[in-house]
């Protein structure tokens, strides 16, 4: 196995598989990028492959995303909720969070893969990552600013497509839903970012080196890590 990253395609994971006769390509639910690649293909071959389809491999990430994870999603979990789809006799979808639980109704005779179904469970689980998002984030970027000694404006917290969180220019916080997915440390490293764009309005060496400084960690490491995961894929 082979992993390595791209500035576009994100997280790269090349593997030699015996049965292959073609080299396929897939995000797995974590964002990355799974590239199977028969037995007679480098990986130097399989990797020039997939950069020069680049194009056509982010055209189709939204298909993908459409057909290839439709099964995944029933059996989800968020950071304190379980995903549970039933199929009943009704004429609409709908969705309960209760106990740990997201419970999904859909009518009997649907099918995990209809559209009607995956949107009804992806819209469950942006609510459960909303309500997550709400208990956890708020104490967490307090906590944080005040061992840091910083401050900052107002918290939104909401649903963007592709960043985890940003600062705007009066300190005003907005972080993503989607940083519910991401282990501890990566949540901590974005609000971290966060709290220390309020210090510096850019990514300049100083910003960094500040931030290194507050964290007291490898800082390019933890960024290499969270490139590994987007809020757009899961
Ligand atoms: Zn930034």
């Amino acid at each position: 196995m082979k992993e390595t990253y791209d500035q576009d395609l994100g997280c790269i994971r090349l593997t030699k598989r015996k049965h292959s006769k073609r080299i396929s390509v897939r995000y797995d639910p974590e964002g990355r990028l799974k590239v199977s690649l028969p037995y007679r293909v480098s990986y130097k071959a399989g990797l020039h492959y997939v950069l020069s389809n680049k194009k056509l491999i982010r055209e189709k990430i939204v298909d993908l995303q459409n057909e290839q994870y439709r099964h995944d999603l029933s059996h989800f979990h968020t950071r304190w909720h379980q995903v549970e789809v039933k199929y009943e006799k009704c004429e609409t979808t709908s969705h309960q969070i209760q106990d740990g639980k997201v419970v999904v109704r859909v009518p009997e005779g649907s099918h995990q893969q209809d559209q009607e179904v995956q949107k009804a469970i992806r819209h469950a689980l942006e609510e459960v990552l909303r309500k997550e998002a709400r208990h956890y984030l708020p104490r967490r970027l307090n906590e944080m600013a005040e061992q840091f000694n910083l401050s900052y404006n107002n918290l939104h917290i909401k649903k963007a497509q592709s960043l985890w969180g940003s600062c705007s220019s009066i300190n005003n916080i907005n972080l993503n839903i989607h940083l519910m997915r991401l282990p501890d440390h990566l949540i901590d490293y974005v609000l971290a970012h966060e709290l220390c764009h309020t210090l510096h309005k850019n990514h300049s060496q100083l910003f960094w080196r500040q931030l290194q400084q507050l964290l007291d960690q490898d800082v390019r490491k933890l960024r290499d890590e969270l490139n590994q995961y987007s809020p757009k894929l899961y």
